[in-house]
């Protein structure tokens, strides 16, 4: 009997163990944090050894394979241990796609990845497929193919994952982007992250879809290095026919779609069938979110699903939470809570968004951030800001200097959610938008993103 070791028992290390088990190997899961009693409680129900809290050497270092989560880096004792004495690490995603049959969907990218798989994700569902969400957000993959297994995986994933993923074949893969990030477990090498996005293209097969943004400079150069085998499908802005020739022909491919903005109004997508849908009418607003629906309608039509059912996604599509989501409208004015922009630039696609004047809350946890990304657009939107953080010196620094350029602007600067949404409902007027897109992480005054959303929320309700 082949042992199988999974490190970490969360969501996905948990999944991986269940499967696991009722594929036939022993099993054992180590987890150096404390597991979560509703995982604990899993194990124990499939009679899953387990430990909490520590790793023992003596029981995971004789293991024949190990799942590890996408949490724990490489360069974590244990894990060095077992690269060292050679023993094959894989992510809970390579493992749950060695039984299954089912055709995967898989989005990466540096921004938009959730937004875009839940958008194929109720593409999929409202086109009657038989269809499970799994990755980074939805459950397990592993569990859903131990448990009822499905036609079609819609999967969200991370370059760590990406990183222990092998034989892994995606049937249409999405790349929405890629910008500097999490440079910390890659060795502060850009390209070393770069390549670990780009394996979403690896083992792929000409009759496979590899859907790319082909305005990133990052991607396009890859792909004529790289030259991937799945058949092309790059969508962006400009003339329908004209776009990502170019690097489909360097790559040698076929390219039988694209996508574009006409006139800088109209949405088409250019497939077997045509479609077109003024950008107007998405539900999903801002520049990003028309690259996302792009490439969600693509990933439809590959499917075979009929444009009605697209168009009716793409325009009624409620969006995820803590993304530009409308929170309520208070005596004219519409309040939005875009918490997950945790860093500047997706502040910037926000404020991108925006068709009213607004008043934008910053801050929280500066992660370093350079904040002149934004300047031209505060300019243009906002006529207040207001700073909501612990330490919020190094915003007030850089926009008081904005605001001797524009003496309009108003900067308020407060400590605790309930000052921020008292000060946003003094400033401003009926026909404004209040918009919280922090460009900071949370952990000043919350417990993360989804925390700092949620209270905002009830805040805004409460008025
Ligand atoms: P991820 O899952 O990759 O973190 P999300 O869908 O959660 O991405 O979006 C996070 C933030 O990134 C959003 O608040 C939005 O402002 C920004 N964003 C979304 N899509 C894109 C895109 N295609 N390009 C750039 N920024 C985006």
């Amino acid at each position: 009997m082949k042992r199988m070791v999974i490190l970490g028992a969360g969501e996905s290390g948990v999944g991986a163990a269940i499967l696991a088990k009722v594929k036939g190997y022993e099993v054992f899961v180590s987890d150096m944090g404390e597991i979560k009693p509703h995982y604990a409680a899993l194990l124990e129900q499939h009679s899953i050894p387990y430990e909490s809290g520590k790793h023992t050497a003596e029981l995971i270092l004789n293991a024949d394979e190990v799942v590890k989560s996408p949490g724990i880096p490489d360069t974590a004792p244990m894990v060095k241990a077992l690269i060292e004495q050679g023993t094959p690490i894989i992510s809970e995603i390579e493992f749950a796609a060695r039984y299954t049959q089912a055709k995967m969907i898989c989005i990466t990218g540096s921004n938009g990845k959730t937004t875009t798989t839940s958008l194929i994700y109720d593409m999929l569902r409202r086109a009657g497929l038989d269809v499970g969400l799994a990755g980074n957000i939805g459950n397990s993959l592993a569990l859903q193919v131990a448990q009822q297994d499905r036609q079609y995986y819609v999967i969200e994933l991370s370059s760590f994952q990406l990183d222990n993923m092998y034989d892994f074949r995606a049937n249409i893969a999405i790349l929405l982007n890629i910008t500097p990030d999490h440079l910390d477990r890659y060795n502060y090498e850009f390209q070393n992250y770069i390549n670990a996005k780009m394996r979403i293209t690896r083992n792929q097969r000409r009759e496979d879809a590899f859907i790319y943004w082909s305005g990133d400079p990052v991607i396009d150069k890859e792909i004529k290095k790289l030259r991937p085998t799945a058949t092309l499908y790059p969508f962006g802005e400009g003339k329908a026919a004209a776009v990502g020739n170019e690097t489909a022909d360097a790559a040698g491919c076929e390219r039988k779609m694209n996508v574009a903005f006409v006139d800088g109004r109209n949405m088409v997508v250019q497939a077997f069938e045509l479609m077109e849908l003024p950008v107007e009418l998405l539900s999903l607003k801002g520049k990003h979110n028309q690259y996302n629906s792009m490439a969600a309608a693509i990933t439809a039509q590959l499917l075979n699903i009929k444009n009605d059912v697209i168009r009716e996604c793409l325009t009624t599509f409620e969006g995820v939470e803590h993304r530009l989501q409308y929170v309520a409208t208070i005596r004219g004015v519409r309040w939005i809570n875009d918490s997950k922009a945790t860093n500047v630039n997706s502040c910037w696609y926000a404020l991108e968004a925006m068709t009213t004047p607004t008043v934008l809350i910053l801050g929280g946890k500066d992660k370093g951030n350079d904040y002149s990304e934004i300047d031209e657009l505060v300019k243009e939107k906002c006529h207040t800001l207001v700073f909501m953080g612990l330490h919020n010196e190094k915003l007030v620094e850089h926009f008081e200097k904005l605001k001797i350029k524009n003496s309009e602007l108003k900067i308020i600067d407060t400590h605790t959610l309930a000052d921020a949404v008292r000060a946003c409902y003094e400033a401003a007027q009926p026909g404004d938008t209040v918009l919280l897109s922090p460009c900071c992480a949370s952990f000043d005054l919350f417990k993360s993103y989804e925390d700092r959303g949620e209270q905002f929320m009830q805040a805004v309700r409460n008025l």
